[in-house]
């Protein structure tokens, strides 16, 4: 079962934004923002309760998400960072990520970010467009987006991933190679590029629904996702996952966790965690988050705090199928069989056989006696092999 031998990631949820973006289906709140002191304290807690119950828990990555975690000021982020070092083994050369506006980002703001530790941004720029961060109703501009980068070089950060929507309203393939252009003209050192998905209450899939914005095309935006992959290839990005890419050595260490379907944790409302056979999330809203954690005590097993609303053993069954699905996307290390062997004990291809031969001669799936992983084909097809697969 899962290999308690690699460290836990850490994942923390920051629920709150300056304003909503228009696709986004996220648990964020806007205008909470009286509510952000109050909320580190319940988080420092959450991180005390669940190391409390795992004595010498071991960290590699530290992940902060949301929302956006740059409204938090640096005093904040110290603080929420010695806790969990006060309650982890934090590895010396752990991972820690944090997202970000580009408008929250000046040179002395990132800075002091850096000298406490943190050693990833990532960065929504989404595109380089005006009238499509319009659409979006993103906080930015593209310039604004240059700028925070130039800052972050200049505070020393050597490790920043950019963000790009595609596949949306409106969106040409022109204006769509113009901001993978100008996205590589900043030299990230990661890109992860997500085709937009309309999800339920969001403004965009009402405008949608409505006829207000046209659907997206499905063939256009795969035609997006070829000209990115042979784009990203030719400025010397490799693609190690279906929507992400980098440059050598820096892959996302935090999400190969995910999929490689290894454990972590997850604190904040609205947070997803996998640990010791157990899936589980945290309740979504700020203010119950906030009352909870000031008053539940009692104990929890881990992975579980007083903040978690659903919580399910995952078995033998469930843990394979999550671990076939995950590691798909992984472009090139796919699923390793010697290490599915080791975590399952049995041969990948002896569980499914027929479909994985099948799948081989569509030239949807490579096997071979090392691995087995998606074909480029296989990545535009990829949902179809999953449903099958599971
Ligand atoms: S900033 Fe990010 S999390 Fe916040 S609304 Fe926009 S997309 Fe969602």
């Amino acid at each position: 079962m899962t290999s308690t031998a690699s460290p836990l990631s850490l994942y923390l949820h920051i629920p709150f934004c300056q304003t909503k973006c228009t696709y986004c289906a996220f648990n964020t709140y806007t205008n909470l923002n009286a509510l952000i002191e109050p909320f580190v304290e319940a988080l420092i807690r959450e991180v005390e309760i669940v190391a409390g119950s795992k004595s010498n828990a071991t960290l590699g990555t530290i992940f902060f998400g949301g929302g956006t975690p740059s409204l938090l000021n640096p005093r904040q982020i110290e603080s929420i960072l010695k806790s969990i070092y006060r309650c982890f083994v934090v590895l010396p050369d752990a991972e820690i990520s944090l997202e970000a506006n580009p408008n929250d980002l000046d040179y002395s703001y990132l800075a002091e970010l850096r000298v406490l530790g943190i050693n990833r941004l990532s960065i929504g720029m989404q595109t380089a467009h005006g009238n499509e961060l319009v659409l979006f109703a993103r906080r930015h501009s593209n310039d604004m987006v240059v700028r925070a980068v130039t800052a972050a070089r200049r505070a020393g950060f050597d490790n920043l991933n950019l963000d790009l929507i595609y596949g949306f309203p409106h969106q040409t393939l022109g204006s769509w190679e113009s901001s993978l252009c100008q996205m590589l003209a900043l030299r990230p050192e990661h890109t992860s590029l997500y085709a937009l998905g309309l999800e339920a209450g969001t403004p965009m899939a009402a405008w949608v629904a409505r006829g207000r914005l046209p659907c997206p095309d499905d063939d256009l935006t795969a035609d997006m996702y070829e000209l990115a992959t042979t784009v990203l290839a030719r400025a010397g990005y490799s693609q190690y996952e279906i929507s992400n890419w980098s440059r050598p050595g820096y892959t996302s260490r935090h999400n190969l966790q995910y999929w490689r379907n290894l454990p972590y944790i997850g604190l904040g409302p609205g947070a997803h965690g996998f640990a010791d056979g157990i899936r589980y999330s945290t309740l979504l809203a700020p203010q119950r988050y906030i009352k909870v954690m000031e008053s539940e005590s009692s104990h929890h097993d881990f992975p579980c705090t007083p903040a978690t609303e659903h919580a399910v053993m995952v078995d033998r069954a469930g843990e394979i199928a999550e671990t076939l699905m995950m590691g798909l996307r992984l472009t090139q290390e796919g699923i390793r069989r010697r290490t599915f062997f080791q975590r399952f004990g049995v041969d990948v291809l002896e569980l499914h056989a027929p479909l994985i031969e099948r799948f081989v001669g569509y030239e949807l799936l490579y096997v071979d006696d090392e691995v087995i992983r998606l074909t480029q084909r296989g990545r535009l097809l990829s949902n179809v092999v999953f449903r099958e697969l599971i």
